[in-house]
């Protein structure tokens, strides 16, 4: 296999100085692809077809040397709409969908120079903590084949923690960026609500979901960011404060003095796997090594994030998965003998049983009779789940915790137990409750050598300050430069 570099700055100087060509760079990525996929199952499409002319178009412009991800490859999760590219979000009854456009997403990863290599398997309509409900079987973590690699843009993580491809992106509605990037020992940023536009990703749960880099690196992560961030006009979410420059942030030497870091030590009490905690701890001695200062933080009403998350999230995607009917978009059953029984069996095929096991919830706290007990209540106590965090932020510029309060667990362990499999999120549903920015980034193995992830949030739109801590974090450690087993054997 042909040597390319895997970090963004080196693929991207390497083709502006026609050291490599763009078309070397994506054969060698389909070729790894190729390799390193059979037993992983991280990519639901490969793009085969549309990358190499994308390369070979980038090869033949002479401007192109100022484009900062000029050549790079990129895997993007399946649900984001990609022209003439199946996008499936894993689902059934998308099988055969092939958007007639691109997501904004895409095109500014384009015009930035990138190459869109595939797309990636997720858990049906993002709904997961595993990659299990995967429509097309699990993904598989490349660190421990016979464990999950997180979800739900599991695929993603894996293909960036296997080597595939230096970058992915990811939807984050709950966790689903930064909790499979921990638990593949990757780093993944999920942005301030409304900092990407989500024009074209298919919609779960609209006033939570956002899209986000995973990568080798939080330097890799802001470059991508770079490329995407900024105002759209298809995405009426999408913010207009003014987009900085995400690299510039990293500059300076990781002294993190005047830093004051926030930990929520009253979550820790149970639940939370004792080497996580030590690597947790060990990681703020670190920060502290850099200058920063650790801080008691209080967020009261954390415990209530997840069940608040559930009817929230699930009273969302009932009302933005009811497109899916038959009519329009995707699988029909051809069998029915009236409009309502075409619907009922075109849902009822088309639709696996967590999504269907949430549009049923969904629906059922916006009832009428319902809807005081359950969604308003939830929408209620979001507020106070946003108000500790601005309280918090007061007397502290991030708030580091554990990602995810156990690394990677094995496929089947919590497919029976739904309520255990959300509670993979307890550290990571706050962020999208109250819209804030947060990375995870590697701090550390288990003793069976699973990776552990470090997640720091932010306020709102602070997004340069939490790359900025991480990067101090990543810079003083080397945790985020091991890789698995398998990518290293095959790529020998
Ligand atoms: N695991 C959470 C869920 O199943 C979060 C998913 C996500 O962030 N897309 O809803």
């Amino acid at each position: 296999m042909m040597d390319v570099p895997f970090d963004v700055q080196s693929i991207r100087d390497a083709v502006a100085r026609r050291d490599l060509s763009a078309s070397e760079v994506c054969r060698a990525t389909l070729d790894r692809i190729a390799a390193l996929d059979p037993p992983l199952n991280a990519f639901r499409t490969v793009a085969r077809d549309r990358a190499l002319a994308r390369a070979a178009e980038l090869d033949a412009r002479r401007d192109g040397a100022g484009l900062p991800l000029l050549g790079v490859p990129i895997a993007l999760k399946d649900n984001m709409c990609t022209r003439g590219v199946p996008t499936t979000a894993s689902s059934r009854i998308l099988e055969n969908y092939i958007p007639p456009y691109d997501a904004t997403i895409v095109a500014r990863l384009e015009a930035a120079g990138a190459v869109i290599v595939g797309k990636t398997n997720c858990d049906e309509f993002a709904m997961g903590s595993s990659t299990e409900n995967s429509a097309y079987g699990p993904t598989r973590n490349p660190w421990a084949l016979e464990r999950t690699p997180g979800g739900s843009s599991g695929g993603s993580a894996a293909a960036v923690a296997a080597g595939m491809v230096p970058l992915a992106l990811g939807s984050d509605t709950g966790g689903s960026i930064r909790q499979p990037a921990a638990l593949c020992g990757v780093v993944g940023f999920k942005p301030s609500y409304g900092r990407v536009s989500r024009y074209g990703l298919l919609a779960f749960a609209s006033s939570l979901d956002q899209i986000g880099p995973l990568a080798s690196s939080v330097k890799d992560v802001a470059i991508v960011l770079n490329a995407i961030a900024g105002h759209d006009a298809c995405d009426s979410t999408s913010s207009q404060v003014a987009v900085p420059d995400f690299g510039a942030a990293l500059e300076g030497n990781g002294d993190l003095r005047g830093i004051r870091i926030g930990v929520p030590r009253h979550l820790f009490r149970e639940g939370v796997d004792a080497e996580v905690m030590a690597a947790y701890d060990a990681a703020l001695d670190v920060s502290r090594g850099r200058g920063a200062d650790i801080v008691e933080v209080t967020l009261e009403h954390s415990p209530e994030a997840i069940p608040v998350y559930y009817v929230i999230a699930t009273a969302e995607a009932s009302a933005n998965l009811a497109r899916y009917d038959g009519v329009r978009y995707g699988y029909r059953a051809e069998d029915a003998t009236a409009l309502g029984d075409m619907y009922d069996r075109s849902r009822g095929g088309g639709f696996g049983r967590e999504v269907k096991r949430r549009i049923i919830l969904g629906t059922y706290v916006l009832s009428a009779g319902y809807y005081d007990a359950y969604y308003r209540k939830a929408q209620q106590v979001r507020t106070l789940i946003r108000r500790d965090y601005d309280r918090a932020f007061m007397n502290a510029d991030v708030i580091a915790m554990p990602t995810s309060p156990t690394a990677a667990f094995k496929l089947g362990e919590r497919t029976e137990d739904p309520v255990q499999m959300y509670l993979s999120d307890v550290f990571t549903v706050g962020a999208n409750l109250a819209g804030l920015p947060g990375i995870s980034v590697p701090c550390g193995f288990t003793s069976t050598r699973l990776p552990i992830g470090l997640q720091f949030t932010g306020r709102a739109m602070e997004d340069a300050t939490v790359l900025r801590v991480a990067h101090a974090y990543e810079r003083a450690t080397s945790w985020s430069k091991e890789k698995p087993r398998v990518a290293s054997e095959l790529s020998r």
